[in-house]
């Protein structure tokens, strides 16, 4: 039986990514709080994101921004920052 996830975006308990979508502590995150066809709809509106704001990822900027986005996107709020704690 496949793992199944409480997800944070359609709040269903669902499937869960067999992998993290992306490297480091992010896609640990993501795999662990969103399901898997809650990340396929935001692979789609990745694109959307990235040909409405032009983003350039020579710019460093731009993966924090996209980044942001997609936090929103999947109901994940700020990111995990040990600077905000208590
Ligand atoms: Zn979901």
């Amino acid at each position: 039986m496949a793992e199944t996830v409480h997800c944070s975006r359609c709040g269903r308990d669902a499937g869960a990514l067999a992998r993290n979508p992306i490297p480091g502590p992010e896609g640990a995150e993501i795999r662990r709080r969103v399901c898997a066809e809650c990340w396929e709809e935001w692979t789609r509106m990745e694109v959307m994101v990235i040909n409405e704001l032009r983003l350039n990822f020579m710019d460093p900027e731009a993966q924090a921004t996209l980044s942001q986005h997609m936090r929103e996107f999947l109901g994940l709020g700020a990111p995990e920052s040990p600077a905000d704690a208590g």
